[in-house]
């Protein structure tokens, strides 16, 4: 919590003082508003989305006081976080779960896999984690020190090899030994965008045909230091992959929260789960209500 309070007090403490250090609502005042979330990284489009409803609700309520109009954003906010209350982790109640990780580099794939592991192991699961990520170097030796910290198996393959090799063996292994979850970890270079995604196909594939159902989440990690790029990054994934939701990583090294907003109401994806530094107990399912409060506490 104290992560987001952190995240959220840039927006709050900007919205609180447009909105208290006027006598009147006039377009100086939506004009600020509009930088100022932009600014939190909320976006254009989302940006304007909300200006816009403000503008309807001042009208309609009759509104006259700009102190008043704090509380109207904080639920107009809301309503674009309204979401139909997913849980973060979308598991197969009796059979293998199998979760895909997505990403490009360094967003924090793998750090998020290695915390979800040692959550998921404490809560009594069975957990096996497949190093697909094979092309960045040193990603694989990463995986298995979380993997031997968490207690949990790493399924892996040699540096360079085929990722859907490699998440094939994971499965085989996770099948034989009757594992619970299986925590895929995939490449992000960027450089060859067209490759990255063929063989994020290819996994995909592998998975589909080796367990029904599956993969119950394919997760895109992005890095919330990163604005207005992550949401570039969740676009050329969508097309590849079917995202179905985000994690949402360092939002402890930023005080931009708006980008939760953004995501939701541009992608339509739900923010599944943040991360909130580095260590195996800085990952937190995202709570909305948590949240909303960090922003207009
Ligand atoms: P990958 O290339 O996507 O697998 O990225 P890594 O898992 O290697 O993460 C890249 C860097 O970001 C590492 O130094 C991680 O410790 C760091 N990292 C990951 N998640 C977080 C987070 O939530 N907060 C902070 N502060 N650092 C993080």
């Amino acid at each position: 919590v104290s992560g987001l309070s952190k995240t959220s007090s840039n927006l709050v403490g900007a919205m609180g003082s447009i909105f208290t250090g006027r006598s009147k609502i006039d377009e100086d005042l939506y004009e600020e508003l509009e930088e100022v979330l932009i600014g939190a990284d909320v976006g254009v489009p989302t940006t304007m989305h909300l200006v816009e409803r403000l503008r309807q609700e001042v009208k309609a309520r009759k509104i006259k006081e700009p102190s008043e109009l704090q509380l109207v954003m904080s639920e107009l906010i809301a309503e674009l976080l309204e979401d139909d209350d997913e849980p973060s982790l979308q598991l197969n109640q009796d059979g293998m779960s199998i979760i895909l990780f997505v990403g490009v580099n360094g967003v924090g794939k793998t750090t998020t896999i290695g915390k979800l592991a040692h959550k998921l192991k404490q809560e009594g699961k069975k957990v096996i984690l497949a190093a697909g990520d094979t092309f960045r170097a040193g990603a694989i030796e990463q995986l298995e020190t979380w993997g031997t910290r968490a207690g949990v198996d790493v399924i892996k393959q040699q540096a360079g090899s085929d990722p859907a090799a490699v998440i094939y063996d994971a499965i085989q292994a996770a099948k034989a030994r009757q594992a619970e979850v299986l925590l895929c970890d995939t490449a992000g270079r960027l450089q060859n965008k067209v490759n990255l995604m063929e063989e994020l196909k290819k996994v995909f594939r592998v998975v589909q045909r080796e367990v029904p159902d599956a993969p119950h989440e394919v997760l895109l990690v992005l890095d919330a230091t990163t604005g207005q790029n992550a949401m570039q990054q969740a676009k050329t994934f969508g097309q590849a992959v079917n995202v179905s939701g985000i994690v949402l990583t360092k939002l402890d090294g930023t005080a931009k929260g708006g980008i939760v907003i953004a995501i939701r109401h541009e992608l339509d994806l739900p923010v599944k789960w943040i991360g909130l530094g580095e260590k195996a107990d800085d990952l937190q399912p995202f709570d909305k209500e948590q949240f909303l409060h960090a922003l207009f506490q």
